[in-house]
């Protein structure tokens, strides 16, 4: 049992294993712009995440920002997006001076609810950003017939999906675009990255300039760029990760199965239903606390987790839509109340990953088990 347990513990590969990699990158002394293992990790990531186009970017939120941008949408348009997000998905859209507008949530999956979206669209809508929240896929065909029908560019920020199929086919190739993000927290990381992923090989143009600069050769600048790339230290902590992903993903779907045995049970307990075909990333392990049935609340749970130096987190609370740049900010809903509101202050995410032990499980156990 480590205590503090921390609700994320990022995978590291062996560190007498880095030395050779540094050792090649000191030799050739080429530090980022497009260095051999850069090029690799591409490469591998490309096969992975089976996609055509696959772009690595410094981080997931420069990732966002340069996929909004690719599709050269109208100055001051709107960009449906959900409130239940990290506040990366709504910044990436004002940083692109447009303007994001927050649709509602399904109670089954806690993405964005089709119907809630549809109540959002204006004439000054340009596109859909749909996050795939905690792992739980969005309703891809609804919101894809949606963008088709009303003109709109789809994306996702598929952060939390890392290697996710849908009967067989990969995240990344859905919608326009797709944005991963590989920060520590996340299941595979390269301690601060991402990636764009497209259905598009012609995309990948655009993606370049959009990552460097806009510099097409020494001689011209052919658009705004920024500086997404990522540099050779990180694309070596990639390639020594990503071998190690899938036992790592392994180990918490055994830990789902220990968390869930105890928890299905529980009155006022309830857990995201697996989704038919979904093969899930195990990015997070979300639970919602009905109090009124369970006797006790979310934070009530949380403090007590607390107390014995383990940490959950009250992911995604509190929502975008309380942070004070979107505070005025309605939430489209197909609902009386927003259903979003209801999750935010019931939602927690159990600590998930395999430095979770079963002695931790059972502390877990008993803290859920406290007055019953
Ligand atoms: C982590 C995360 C991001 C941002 O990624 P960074 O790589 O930290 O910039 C964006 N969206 C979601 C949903 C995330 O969880």
């Amino acid at each position: 049992m480590t205590r503090p347990l921390f609700v994320a513990r990022p995978i590291l590969p062996n560190l007498e294993d880095l030395k050779p990699y540094l050792e090649s990158i000191w030799d050739r002394r080429i530090l980022t712009n497009g260095g051999v293992f850069h090029g690799e990790l591409e490469k591998e990531l490309s096969r992975y995440l089976g996609a055509p186009t696959a772009m690595l970017f410094n981080n997931g939120t420069i990732g966002l920002m340069a996929a909004l941008r690719m599709f050269n949408l109208p100055p001051g348009s709107e960009v449906i997006t959900t409130p239940l997000t990290f506040a990366a998905t709504a910044h990436a859209i004002s940083w692109n001076g447009l303007i994001p507008v927050f649709a509602d949530i399904c109670p089954n999956d806690l993405t964005l609810d089709p119907a809630a979206v549809e109540l959002a669209i204006t004439e000054k809508t340009s596109a859909i950003l749909g996050v795939h929240v905690y792992g739980s896929v969005c309703n891809l065909d609804a919101l894809e017939e949606i963008s088709n029908r009303h003109h709109l560019r789809l994306i996702y920020d598929a952060a939390h999906t890392f290697g996710t199929t849908v009967s067989g086919r990969p995240i990344g190739t859905f919608g326009d675009a797709s944005v991963f993000s590989f920060h520590a927290t996340k299941l595979f990381h390269t301690f601060e990255g991402g990636m764009i992923t497209t259905n598009r090989v012609e995309d990948r143009e655009t993606i370049s300039y959009l990552r460097n600069f806009g510099i097409k050769n020494e001689e011209e600048v052919v658009g705004i760029g920024l500086n997404g790339k990522m540099n050779e230290l990180q694309a070596v902590i990639g390639l020594l990760t990503l071998p190690l992903v899938e036992a790592e993903r392994k180990s918490r779907l055994a830990l789902r199965k220990k968390y869930e045995s105890f928890l299905e049970d529980l009155p006022g307990i309830r857990l995201l239903a697996a989704q038919p075909g979904v093969c899930n990333s195990e990015q997070y392990f979300p639970i919602q606390i009905d109090s009124k049935t369970f006797g006790r609340t979310r934070d009530d749970i949380y403090d007590g987790l607390k107390k014995r130096d383990i940490f959950s987190r009250k992911y995604f609370h509190p929502i975008c839509t309380d942070f004070e740049p979107y505070r005025d900010f309605p939430i489209h809903s197909a609902r009386p109340q927003p259903f979003v509101q209801e999750v935010k202050s019931t939602v927690l995410c159990l600590p998930f990953h395999s430095g979770v032990d079963d002695g931790d499980v059972d502390e877990m156990q008993d803290e859920f088990l406290r007055g019953f």
